[in-house]
């Protein structure tokens, strides 16, 4: 596990448009940051420049204090998740699941016993069998989560990752995704533009609105009655 500080980290586009605006935020070891904010403020060019997917304009990227700005992603000790995964349609669960360990050349006992934790606290210690088209729109958002967390990495980012289910589901992963984070405690950095979300799972949000960042906090202080 490691904490993840951003340092004045602005982001430019060509042609101007300034996405991420001199953002300094320290995201804790073992803590869940939820990024919330309007549509356009910023959060996924954030993620992305955590992730390494986008270089940052200026400033400094710091994951386990050591500064990643120039590392490419496979170097950053990062999983990310998306609201539009691809599980590998003719692998079973368990090794979607397993596929990411295997190619690191880990053994099958150690890969096995990853699996099998991992699909238990996602709830799908009974579907390791199944192809994904034989599972419903959220036991596939799990085993895309479980893809991305087996391997246990030191950073978890995820992107609007439940935007593509329907209410009732994305109100019923929020328990999925809690349980996760008890379990593994990866430093979690969680973009949402639903503030409910945002408050059921984050230890602290972050609000972004227009590159900038508002306030950081628990959620009892940012939502507080005034
Ligand atoms: P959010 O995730 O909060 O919806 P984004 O980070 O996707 O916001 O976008 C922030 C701003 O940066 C928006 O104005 C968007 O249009 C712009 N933007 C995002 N990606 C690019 C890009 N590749 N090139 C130019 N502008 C971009
Ligand atoms: P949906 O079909 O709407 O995607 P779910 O994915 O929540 O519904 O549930 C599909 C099946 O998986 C159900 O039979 C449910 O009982 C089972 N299931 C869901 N969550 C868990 C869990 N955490 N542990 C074990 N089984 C679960």
């Amino acid at each position: 596990m490691a904490e993840v500080t951003l340092t004045d980290v602005t982001k430019e586009f060509p042609g101007g448009t300034v996405a991420v605006d001199q953002v300094s935020l320290t995201v804790e070891d073992g803590e869940f940051m939820v990024l919330v904010g309007p549509s356009g403020c910023g959060k996924s060019t954030l993620l992305r420049m955590v992730a390494g997917l986008e270089d940052v304009t200026s400033g400094t990227v710091q994951i386990g204090g050591r500064v990643v700005n120039d590392l490419p992603p496979k170097e950053r000790d990062i999983a990310m998740v998306f609201q539009n995964y691809a599980l590998y349609p003719h692998m079973t669960v368990a090794d979607n699941l397993g596929f990411s360990l295997r190619l690191r050349g880990m053994r099958k006992p150690q890969v096995l016993e990853q699996v099998t934790d991992t699909a238990h606290v996602l709830g799908l210690g009974l579907l390791l069998e199944r192809k994904p088209a034989a599972l419903s729109g959220g036991q596939r958002q799990r085993v895309a989560m479980g893809r991305a967390i087996v391997r246990r990495p030191q950073v978890f980012l995820m992107d609007e990752p439940l935007s593509n289910l329907d209410a009732k589901l994305r109100v019923a992963m929020r328990g999925e995704l809690s349980r996760l984070h008890q379990r593994y405690g990866t430093t979690t950095i969680y973009v949402t533009h639903d503030q409910v979300e945002a408050m059921t799972l984050g230890n602290r949000i972050a609000v972004l609105d227009r590159g900038k960042l508002q306030q950081v906090g628990p959620p009892d202080e940012l939502y507080a009655a005034p």
